[in-house]
């Protein structure tokens, strides 16, 4: 599961059209990154994805389902914030917790899936602490837990380690690459950095004021992008 497939797709806000009609096909269990200069539409067109913005017109399936019209909690994916959206009074095991509490899930599995979730991010030796104590990393572990225990069908990831300082983007980069490989789940990962596009990406969907300029694996790009602006972006020689 974490099949998503857009069907010209468009959004207008009011007269200004970002996103032209757009197709997109991303499979299942595949680390898509989209990349584009500031401002190109990576954002609205993720919270397309996620429900949090309505298409203008066109369709989006999730798994075969149209989820066009379907409320962002119940599509079944998951979205992880740069700000971390933590609550600062809780302890990491309830930050994690929240979303499972929400839904009423009985104790014992609540307890399971934290279990798992805290394992598979280094977290057992936290649960215990709050969000202030942490580092940025830990924080940015935590939101990705809290996301984990829903067992969506796709993580989507909006620059996530823009708030983090060089050395722990690096260690960021590879901690959320191990968790897609663990995991075995959709992730779509928004960045303007060509760096992880070309060090995370199965598939890199390059975006230039909301057109699809390109979409490959980051070999693909770099032997053969198509034009001057993909060349430019992912840095090869053409
Ligand atoms: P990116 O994430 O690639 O930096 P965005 O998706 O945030 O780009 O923005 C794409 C374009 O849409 C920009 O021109 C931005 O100003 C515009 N935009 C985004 N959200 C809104 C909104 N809620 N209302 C009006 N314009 C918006
Ligand atoms: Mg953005």
């Amino acid at each position: 599961m974490g099949h998503i497939s857009l069907n010209q797709v468009t959004k207008s806000f009011g007269d200004v059209n970002v996103i032209p009609p757009l197709d997109l096909e991303i499979n299942d269990g595949e680390f898509v990154v989209f990349v584009g200069p500031s401002g190109c539409g990576k954002s609205t067109l993720l919270r397309l994805i996620a429900g949090l913005e309505d298409v203008t017109s066109g369709h989006i399936e999730i798994d075969g389902k149209d989820a066009t019209e379907v409320p962002p909690a119940k599509r079944g994916l998951a979205m992880v914030f740069q700000s971390y959206a933590l609550y600062p009074h809780m302890s990491v095991r309830k930050n994690i917790a929240f979303p499972l509490r929400m839904a009423k899930v009985d104790q014992a599995e609540q307890d399971r899936k934290i279990e798992a979730a805290a394992k598979a991010l280094n977290l057992t030796d936290y649960l215990d602490r709050r969000p202030g104590q942490l580092s940025g990393g830990q924080r940015q572990r935590v939101a990705i837990g809290r996301a984990i225990v829903r067992e969506p069908a796709a993580f989507l990831f909006d620059e996530p380690l823009s708030n983090l300082d060089a050395a722990l983007r690096v260690n960021m980069r590879l901690e959320i690459s191990e968790l897609h490989q663990t995991l075995d789940t959709t992730m779509i990962y928004v960045t303007h950095d060509q760096v992880e596009a070309m060090t995370m990406a199965d598939k890199i969907v390059v975006l230039r004021a909301g057109n699809i300029e390109q979409v490959g694996s980051p070999l693909e790009l770099y032997r053969a992008p198509r034009n001057k602006f993909v060349a430019g972006f992912i840095g090869s020689p053409k």
